[in-house]
């Protein structure tokens, strides 16, 4: 059975070499429903960037428009340049039934949670260990020992704000981590104020019941 549904904005948080990247690679990979929320930004566009795919390009001059009217559930200044997610294409999805992944922050996770908490599941991933961690920053070799060094410091810091999310799961395995990704999800897809279509098929049941006068 598939009733008409809301989607769900599903946040994956994690310190860098937690896994994040992977678990949402393979969530996208098997399920066509989900995909990554697209944000607008200031940066100037890299070569191998499609507009529209990986952000929206905009100038400084529209993101403040954007950001003063209200259109903007989240922003936030990184390195000088301005990110943030676009109201009205995150809400467009949601009403058609499809999910959206956010790969964002605790702070913009708290953004978002001021905005549109019932919309949100929010899971938080941890390293099995902090060897395991070192390890599968290492094994990326595109960070020099400084740069780990930094992003195991950072890592501390962000381990501060695993309460502030819905779920929380040790990735000791990537199948497995991602199984549990899905079916946090499965389980948010299935909340009843997500389930639009309920009212109707309930009521298409009853109807079918006659009570004799
Ligand atoms: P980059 O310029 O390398 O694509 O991204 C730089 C940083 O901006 C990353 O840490 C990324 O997570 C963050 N970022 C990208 N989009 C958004 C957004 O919509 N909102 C927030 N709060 N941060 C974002």
């Amino acid at each position: 059975m598939d009733f008409a549904r809301r989607g769900v904005m599903l946040v994956i948080a994690s310190p860098s070499g937690a896994g994040k990247s992977s678990i949402s690679r393979a969530l996208f990979a098997q399920d066509p429903n989900i995909r990554l929320s697209v944000s607008v930004t200031t940066r100037p566009r890299r070569t191998d960037e499609i507009h529209g795919t990986h952000y929206y390009f905009i100038d400084v001059a529209e993101f403040e428009r954007m950001r003063d009217q209200g259109e903007l559930l989240e922003w936030a200044e990184v390195h000088g340049n301005f990110y943030g997610t676009p109201r009205a294409k995150v809400e467009e999805r949601l009403s058609a039934g499809k999910d959206i992944l956010f790969d964002i922050d605790y702070q913009g996770t708290l953004q978002l949670y001021e905005n549109c908490r019932e919309d949100m599941a929010t899971v938080f991933i941890l390293p099995p260990s902090i060897a395991e961690l070192r390890t599968r920053l290492e094994r990326r070799a595109q960070d020099s020992v400084g740069t780990i060094e930094k992003r195991l410091r950072n890592a501390r810091k962000e381990m501060d704000h695993y309460s502030e999310y819905d779920f929380v799961l040790v990735n000791e395995d990537l199948e497995q981590s991602v199984q549990m990704v899905r079916s946090i999800l499965a389980g948010a897809r299935l909340s009843r104020k997500r389930q639009t279509g309920l009212d109707a098929f309930v009521r298409d049941l009853q109807d079918q019941i006659t009570i004799p006068s």
